[in-house]
């Protein structure tokens, strides 16, 4: 028996009058006198005394777990070294869908013609709307008259209301796979064809659909998941971010007539609840969710599709660490299903399964109709002449003006929040930093406060420097939008000027207002992080200003290369998207670097060969595995000799190194301070099988925290 909890699997006795199998959820008795759920993982092994095990306590109605699925678990377990109970926590996010659901409870129209001498004008109002007879929720009522719940519950026990069952709710209309879709282009259809025959053949197989934005990978691979539908199976589409499914499931539903199930963290306890029993006893035709919707019960798999497969969001930092594209390719060979990875820019790992044939590789080379790539130059910020403070050159500040005067729109990308990423002493140097991090604190004007961006730690602008005594000293040092947005309003007198930062728009519906405005043309400028730089259409936007083209471009992060090149790559492809073309114009300091050579120059392909090249020459992943062992405690000196006695426990093994500890690039995050220790192995070697040998026993000192990370993303 596994419970959802970081446990090994517990054995219990099953009570007379029970069977179980594999793969069955049940309750069980865990602790002192608390229960909780438990997946059955098979017949206990070995000698046990029954007498004292504990019973099964119940035994929900609902299909047993399928062996893939439990294979996918036991995988995935092994693969990041978790245990198997914190992996089927994650299927098991939803207890109350294991209940069968309750129905509902309506009221009509009492039929016994109850007449009572005096009605107020609310229950007027409420007898008005019930006289067609229809039974209709408390909140119905209420929405449509605009009485208070009250008043219509007090019908109810004065009898001009009654109260009737309803049955649950269904899954509603399901996308029909007999919608016909676009006309697709040669290119298109070549590769749509790949993916319905992979469909059909109902054995894994995986693909790059690897087509520039705009080339209509999304209206190609809608022809597998069709296919799927049509197979009598179930796809799952996995998309990086929330904020992009509304637009999403407004094309899917123009598509096939009916929206997908959706599957995030903004669901509510009752639509999660719904969702997963409908997958589960396949009603739901097609999910599109975030990473989390990996690990739903679907009855049966026959496509997962990874859009944006390079994305960084797919990876889950905590927890149960895992990169939610690779365990698709594993789910996906689970279920002996095809797995599509869609990008325009595909991580160097999947070019290069790619290249080397181990995935089919599909392009689409052509944006589709009319609309051509823009065409992007760099604008070397050594030739320019700008005033200290001043982040918008004169070269890029005519184009803008020039794109105003056409009545077309402006992008202006900076990938940082906040108005200035850093606040100085202008006396003595002095930054001001986060207490409980190692980090700057970064000026957020509008808020009138320094924030950190590691711990959300805020606090104002000190009124005196606590170095210097010196007063009114500080001054702001480089930008962030905010800045570039006080400059621009400046330079650009009467333009309409938008913001579009994670922090100054709450959530998913505020995002997809802030599209809406700028593919209204409500916008003129539109000032964005990196929560604008994909997957929307904008046709009138045909300027993109790249302001800081050499941020992120070096640092500790071995993928920092590949993924300044992806996102610059990506907020170029928002530019000319219909028949108007598109330019983007890149600011640096430094235009002789490859990746900034590779995005003025279009050849994407020679930047991924150098990368591959630089990446093998280093012996790095992919071309060797890696692990990141991180410490963390309230005793810097602590952690550290902890980590060194761990380094010191090392087990010696051939192809394998152990570096480290190190104070980690954020040594202090939240008043803990941070040690990593990192793992590099050859490509032959069990990493898996290394990793248990050494930190199966951790003899770790109390109070210290450790995270491991296989395959790590983040070098933070
Ligand atoms: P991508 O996902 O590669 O960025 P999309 O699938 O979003 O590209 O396509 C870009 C635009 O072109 C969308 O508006 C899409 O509806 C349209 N489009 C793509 N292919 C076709 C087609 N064959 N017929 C009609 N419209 C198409
Ligand atoms: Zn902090």
């Amino acid at each position: 028996m596994v419970v959802p909890r970081p446990l090994k699997p517990l054995d219990y006795r099953v009570p007379e009058g029970m069977t179980l199998q594999r793969g069955d959820i049940v309750e069980v008795p865990l602790g002192k006198s608390g229960t909780c759920l438990g997946v059955v993982w098979g017949a206990g092994e070995g000698v046990l005394d029954q007498a004292r095990l504990k019973s099964v306590a119940h035994h929900f109605d609902v299909p047993p777990l399928k062996e893939e699925l439990l294979r996918v678990i036991a995988w995935v377990a092994n693969y990041v070294i978790a245990p198997v109970g914190s992996v089927i926590d994650l299927v098991l996010r939803v207890p109350d869908a294991l209940e069968s659901e309750k129905p509902r409870i309506a009221f009509r129209r009492s039929t016994l013609n109850v007449h009572p001498a005096r009605l107020t004008e609310a229950r007027k109002r409420v007898l008005a709307v019930a006289d067609d007879g229809m039974a209709r929720r408390v909140s119905e009522f209420v929405e449509a008259t605009g009485v208070t719940s009250q008043v219509v519950r007090s019908m109810v026990k004065t009898g001009l209301l009654e109260e009737v069952l309803l049955p649950p709710l269904g899954p509603g209309p399901q996308p029909d796979p007999a919608f016909v879709g676009p006309v697709l282009s040669d290119a298109q259809s070549r590769a749509a064809v790949h993916m319905v025959k992979a469909v059909q053949a109902h054995t894994f197989s995986a693909a790059l659909l690897d087509g520039v934005t705009g080339s209509g990978k999304t209206e190609t691979y809608f022809e597998a998941v069709a296919a799927a539908m049509q197979a009598g199976r179930q796809a799952l589409i996995l998309l990086p971010e929330i904020a992009l499914t509304v637009q999403f499931l407004e094309r899917f539903a123009k598509r096939f007539g009916a929206r997908p199930a959706e599957w995030h963290s903004d669901l509510t306890q009752a639509q999660r609840r719904r969702n997963w029993r409908h997958v589960m006893n396949g009603e739901i035709r097609v999910v599109v969710g975030a990473r989390s919707a990996l690990f739903l019960p679907f009855k049966e798999l026959g496509l997962i599709v990874v859009d944006e497969e390079h994305d960084s969001a797919f990876k889950q930092e905590d927890g149960v660490i895992y990169h939610a594209r690779d365990m698709a390719v594993v789910r996906a060979r689970m279920e002996n299903c095809p797995v599509v990875l869609a990008s325009a820019t595909p991580s160097l790992e999947t070019w290069i399964n790619a290249e080397s044939g181990r995935y089919a590789h599909l392009k689409l080379p052509e944006r589709h109709g009319k609309a051509t790539l823009p065409t992007a130059s760099l604008i070397d910020l050594k030739r320019e002449e700008m005033a200290a403070g001043e982040f918008l050159s004169p070269t890029l500040t005519q184009a803008v003006r020039d794109v105003l005067a056409q009545k077309e729109q402006v992008m202006l990308f900076l990938n940082r929040r906040g108005f200035a990423p850093l606040t100085l002493c202008k006396a003595c140097g002095h930054k001001i930093t986060c207490r409980s991090c190692s980090a700057w604190m970064v000026e957020h004007r509008y808020r009138k406060k320094l924030v950190c961006h590691h711990c959300g730690n805020e606090r104002n602008i000190p009124a005196e420097c606590p170095e210097c005594k010196a007063t009114k000293s500080f001054i702001a040092c480089g930008p962030g939008v905010e800045r570039v947005e006080e400059e621009a309003k400046i330079k650009f007198p009467g333009a309409r000027i938008a913001i579009a930062s994670s922090d100054t728009m709450g959530g998913p519906r505020q995002i997809q207002a802030a599209i809406e405005s700028v593919a209204d043309h409500a916008v003129d400028i539109l000032i964005g992080t990196q929560i604008m730089a994909k997957g929307h259409n904008f046709p009138m936007l045909t300027l993109v200003g790249v302001v800081d083209g050499d941020m992120g471009l070096e640092g500790a992060d071995i993928r920092a290369r590949e993924r300044t090149f992806q996102l610059l790559h990506q907020v170029a492809g928002r530019a000319g998207r219909a028949d108007r073309p598109g330019r983007v114009l890149v600011q640096t300091t430094d235009p002789q670097h490859p990746v900034l050579k590779a995005i003025a120059s279009g050849d994407r392909d020679a930047f991924y060969r150098a990368e591959a090249g630089k990446r093998e020459a280093g012996g790095l992943p992919p071309f060797a595995r890696l692990a990141a062992i991180v410490l963390s405690g309230w005793k810097e000196q602590q952690v550290r000799e902890a980590g060194e006695a761990l380094v010191a426990a090392a087990p010696v093994a051939h192809g394998v190194q152990v570096w480290g500890p190190a104070p980690a690039p954020l040594a202090m995050i939240r008043g803990q301070s941070r040690m990593r220790i990192a793992v590099h192995a050859e490509r032959s070697v069990n990493m898996q099988a290394y990793l248990k040998a050494w930190l199966g026993t951790p003899k770790l000192p109390a109070g210290i925290g450790l995270t491991l990370d296989v395959d790590p993303q983040s070098f933070l």
